[in-house]
């Protein structure tokens, strides 16, 4: 390939402009990269698909500004604090409760609140945050060929209208071409874990379930009974949503596991018609989409200048929700390091860091949404292999980081990748804990796009040692005084300092002033960007 055959050059190529690539293409912006994507269908999703967003989703969210807008358009859609329990049918009523309401503890830990919101919903205001940042989406194309030598990447975009091809070149490309991820097969990298558990398809619905469902606010609706599992995620009108199959029935018994060979509209109006348990309810079917059920994460995350993310790196079943959700934190984890590596000279190490971050993020996600499923949907199948559930607050926020762009307290050796918020402490690699700074205003307002310098009240060293290195390196970081809460959540005294990355991640604290603040400064934030040896 010659350098006269390319058409464009751009920092960030995205292949998938859905939901990860989406939020990939936002966070670039933020940090200051425009991003390009390139998108397969005419625009963004049609159907509803992820829904539940959870907790660290809507803090990420609130960090691109749109938390607002996604609380509004959830409220217009669905019940606030929907429960999710079991019913056998509609018509027979609650049989348990998985969980109670939606946001029950939240306050403690985050200023956000855990929401349902459809995808159609989501990826237009993405999309409308992308673009005012700068990124450029191109739909009805497809990137048809990748390749990377030394100093970039080399792709193929055919037009889907006309046929005709272009080349873009690319320092580096992120992948979020979804769960067939075509990109992933180009690359040979495998998939472990527990593969496929169903083909199952989601029926969208028109049924006036009023009558039925008068008085309940449930966010979503397990249904199991003879004929099927799955669950419903019904709309704030009680009048449609969609119903998700993953059995015939009893999953022992033959060919329940695939739920869509033969199905047509008649039969998925059966099945909603059997779910609902009211023969008298009309139902409507809009659309059937068929999907495999299936909980496997990518073998790498990265190969050289090609990052992997969302559906691409791990696919799960729905039951917990995780799909969606753990895309977006690969999006928001991936694009302030690739920022960082074009526009302040980060080194490998740091994009490396994504990999060593996220997979075994991927991994943990994986096994608790298997075991969702099984709990939930296929409990006759469950062995001792299903691994013992971790609780939401955990999956959501209490994830942990351990690579070197997290340099741990001295002595600290845990390797854990998951712990209780409560007992994070404001320790390297966990999220930096929230605490209410002013009225509306959390500590966790105050992080990205740069790094922020939680320091102790009684130590306006840090601020001058902070300018100090922000001058030398070009990174941007900003010092924000702690008062004792703050201090005490951040496991920082009077006098120490806790540095949180774009991401909100803590990368290093310090707990009492150092005899040299810009010193111990200047090497954390070289050691976390890998810039090589920075000299005093
Ligand atoms: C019934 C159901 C319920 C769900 N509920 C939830 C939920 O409550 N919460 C949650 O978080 N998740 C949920 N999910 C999962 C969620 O929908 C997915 O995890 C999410 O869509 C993944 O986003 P993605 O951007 O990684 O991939 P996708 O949404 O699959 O997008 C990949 C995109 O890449 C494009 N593409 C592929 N190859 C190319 C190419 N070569 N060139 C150009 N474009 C290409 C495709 O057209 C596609 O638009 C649910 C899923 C299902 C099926």
């Amino acid at each position: 390939m010659t350098q006269n055959a390319i058409d464009e050059e751009v920092p960030v190529l995205i292949v998938g402009g859905s939901l990860v690539g989406l939020t990939t293409a936002v966070f670039l912006g933020l940090h200051g990269i425009q991003a390009t994507a390139i998108e397969r269908h005419p625009g963004t999703a049609i159907h509803p698909r992820a829904g539940h967003l959870q907790l660290r989703t809507l803090e990420i969210m609130r960090a691109a500004g749109l938390e607002a807008e996604l609380q509004r358009l959830s409220a217009e859609r669905y019940f606030p604090n929907g429960g999710i329990n079991l019913m056998h049918t509609i018509a027979g009523g609650e049989v348990a409760s998985f969980i109670p309401d939606l946001n029950q503890g939240v306050e403690e830990f985050s200023p956000s609140r855990r929401l349902f919101v459809a995808q159609d919903a989501i990826e237009p205001l993405l999309r409308a945050r992308a673009e005012e940042l700068g990124a450029v989406l191109h739909y009805r194309s497809e990137v048809v060929d990748l390749r990377e030598d030394a100093t970039g990447v080399t792709a193929t975009i055919r037009d889907l209208e006309t046929g005709a091809e272009r080349r873009i070149r690319a320092q580096y490309v992120v992948a979020a071409d979804g769960n067939r991820s075509p990109t992933r097969t180009r690359l040979g990298i495998g998939m472990g874990g527990y593969g496929a558990l169903s083909n199952s398809a989601t029926i969208y619905f028109r049924a006036d379930c009023r009558e039925l469902l008068a008085g309940t606010e449930f966010g979503v609706i397990y249904a199991d009974n003879e004929h099927l599992r799955g669950f419903f995620r019904f709309e704030r009108s009680l009048t449609g949503g969609f119903l998700a199959v993953n059995t015939l029935g009893d999953p022992t018994r033959p060919g329940a596991l695939d739920v869509t060979a033969g199905l047509d509209t008649k039969g998925a109006a059966d099945l909603v018609r059997a779910a609902i348990g009211d023969p008298s309810v009309e139902v409507e079917v809009d659309e059937v989409a068929a999907w495999v059920a299936a909980a496997e994460v990518a073998d790498r995350f990265q190969a050289g200048r090609i990052l992997i993310a969302g559906d691409a790196a791990h696919v799960v079943p729905p039951n917990g929700g995780f799909g969606g959700n753990t895309g977006i934190q690969d999006a928001h984890n991936l694009a302030w390091k690739l920022a960082a590596v074009l526009r302040h000279g980060a080194g490998p190490a740091l994009l490396a860091s994504y990999d060593t971050e996220r997979r075994p993020v991927g991994r943990l996600t994986v096994e608790q949404a298997y075991s969702r499923y099984r709990h939930r949907v296929t409990p006759e199948l469950m062995d001792d292999e299903v691994p013992a559930l971790v609780d939401d607050f955990s999956m959501e926020i209490g994830y942990r980081y351990h690579s070197s762009a997290v340099l741990p307290d001295a002595g600290d050796d845990s390797a854990a990748v998951v712990g209780h918020p409560r007992d994070a402490g404001g320790a390297p690699g966990t999220r930096a804990p929230h605490v209410w700074v002013s009225s509306g205003v959390s500590t966790l307002d105050l992080f990205g796009p740069g790094f922020a310098l939680i320091r102790g009240r009684d130590a306006a060293e840090w601020d001058t040692a902070t300018e100090t290195v922000v001058h030398e390196l070009g990174v941007a970081v900003r010092p924000e005084p702690a008062d004792a809460d703050v201090a005490a959540a951040y496991g920082i005294g009077g006098t120490g300092a806790s540095l949180v990355r774009p991401d909100g991640f803590v990368a290093w604290r310090c707990a009492e002033l150092p005899d040299e603040p810009a010193g111990a400064l200047r090497e954390a934030l070289g050691r976390v960007l890998d810039l090589g040896s920075v000299e005093d």
